[in-house]
């Protein structure tokens, strides 16, 4: 038997970026949290995330924020340019206007330092974090969800949060989808700056946009370490390779690029590749007292950089509809649970398939040739810096599918954002 207690207001299965949030946020509210994992350390594998301010402003709510920019680098801007030419297409300035007009900065950490800073607030709040837990299934029994785990041990709790990752056990649970191969496949690898790094990417966050490939580049840890990020689309995944995507696709790939794109490519880490996958949106999140968030619940392609932000999303709403029905000053009145699950799946399902989906479209965007390329060229030259139009949905929402502004107690930021939205 486990020494620790196995009934729990809240459990939280999967200790990634999203259990964290959610466990951290439920927390805050008051509940008994119990974070299971199955892995037998905490931990996050891979390199770099970019945080935007619909996340940051999360993360400053939580009184995180000064702890991760102690570790992480504000980039100066969002630059685009054309791999095969090496030309400046766009570029945001990410200071100034935008952080005003989002309400804090765009952020780009470590993966291991964000996991880190959640994992020791969650330390420091009092969540119950257990690992070596594999869940196999969860179920509703008498009001309560029971989580049953491969030692034999059921968990039980008011609600059963699923923040078991792409691959979740617990969505089969919703639904009988499965993840969906997007034939590219991902490189990452981080390297120390050193005298011979290009000066154009120790400030900036990079995309260089190729045909069927692209490269994005930026600074971590203070400007320390160079992250860098090439996908590009598999030729054996067309031709049903099972280990699709192999080193010397890599290579080629990138043949017709620029030498700054085809140089950087020594800076990946060759041993992990990384198929990358997302889901279909559901609308359904929710089976009696289990609901998913995070990847588990709408993971997509990265390339909006949102997987993460959207988690802490979840999190932030689920703490907010649980506040004041399920904790309220009297309490924890377990029975409104079944109300505030289906109002999250509510507000957050239309959100997060609008990001699912443009993720794909925008991908599409990138990797175009010829005459679609051309065109993308032209349409992202005539983009002057600060105009905030493709922004504003997603950087100026507070993961309520609303404008922020729609909401009382909006700050000034968030006004500022719904009045230009509206002009
Ligand atoms: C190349 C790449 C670049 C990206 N860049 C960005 C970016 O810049 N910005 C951004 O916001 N997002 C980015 N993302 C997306 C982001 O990484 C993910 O959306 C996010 O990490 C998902 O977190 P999660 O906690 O939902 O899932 P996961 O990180 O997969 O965590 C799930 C956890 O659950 C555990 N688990 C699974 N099954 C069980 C079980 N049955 N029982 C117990 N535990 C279990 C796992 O061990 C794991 O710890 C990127 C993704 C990729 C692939």
């Amino acid at each position: 038997m486990p020494e620790h207690e196995t009934s729990t207001d809240v459990l939280v299965i999967g200790g990634g970026m999203a259990g964290l949030a959610g466990a951290l946020a439920l927390r805050e509210n008051g509940a008994d949290v119990t974070l299971v994992e199955r892995a037998a350390e905490f931990g996050e594998v891979g390199a770099g995330l970019q945080m935007a301010p619909n996340a940051s402003r999360i993360l400053k709510r939580w009184g995180l924020l000064e702890k991760a920019l102690e570790i992480g680098v504000r980039p100066k801007h969002l630059v685009f340019r054309d791999a095969v030419t090496g030309e400046e297409l766009t570029r945001q300035t990410l200071g100034g206007e935008f952080e005003e007009r989002y309400g804090a900065p765009y952020l780009v950490i470590h993966r291991s330092d964000l996991h880190r800073i959640l994992l020791e607030a969650c330390q420091a709040a009092g969540v119950r974090l257990v690992n070596n837990v594999l869940v196999e299934g969860v179920e509703t029994v008498d009001g309560r969800g029971v989580a049953h785990t491969a030692s034999g041990v059921d968990y039980e709790a008011d609600v059963v949060i699923g923040a078991d990752g792409l691959k979740s056990t617990l969505r089969a649970t919703v639904s009988d989808d499965g993840p969906v191969p997007s034939a590219f496949v991902a490189y990452r690898g981080t390297v120390p700056v050193t005298e011979s790094t290009p000066t154009a990417h120790l400030e900036d966050v990079v995309v260089y946009l190729g045909p069927d490939c692209h490269l994005v580049q930026y600074p971590l840890r203070k400007g320390e370490l160079l992250n860098t990020v090439a996908v590009f689309k598999s030729a054996s995944f067309a031709r049903g390779e099972e280990q699709y995507g192999g080193v010397d696709e890599l290579e080629a790939a990138y043949k017709d690029c620029v030498p700054a794109v085809r140089e950087a490519l020594a800076n990946l880490g060759t041993a992990a590749r990384w198929p990358m996958y997302d889901r279909d949106p559901i609308e359904n999140w929710v089976a009696g007292r289990m609901v998913l968030m995070g990847d588990a619940a709408h993971p997509m392609l990265q390339y909006l950089a949102q997987g993460a932000c959207q988690a802490l999303e979840d999190a932030a709403v689920l703490q907010d509809v649980s506040h004041g029905t399920v904790f309220t000053a009297a309490g924890i009145h377990p029975d409104a649970w079944d109300g505030a699950i289906r109002e999250f799946n509510t507000l957050r399902a239309g959100r997060t398939a609008k990001v699912q989906r443009a993720a794909r479209l925008w991908g599409e965007s990138w990797h175009v040739s010829g005459l679609a390329r051309t065109l993308r060229n032209l349409l992202f030259r005539s983009r002057q810096d600060g105009n905030f139009q493709y922004n504003d949905w997603l950087y100026g929402d507070d993961g309520f599918g609303v404008p922020a502004a729609a909401r009382p107690g909006a700050t000034v930021a968030e006004k500022t954002v719904a009045e230009q939205g509206a002009a």
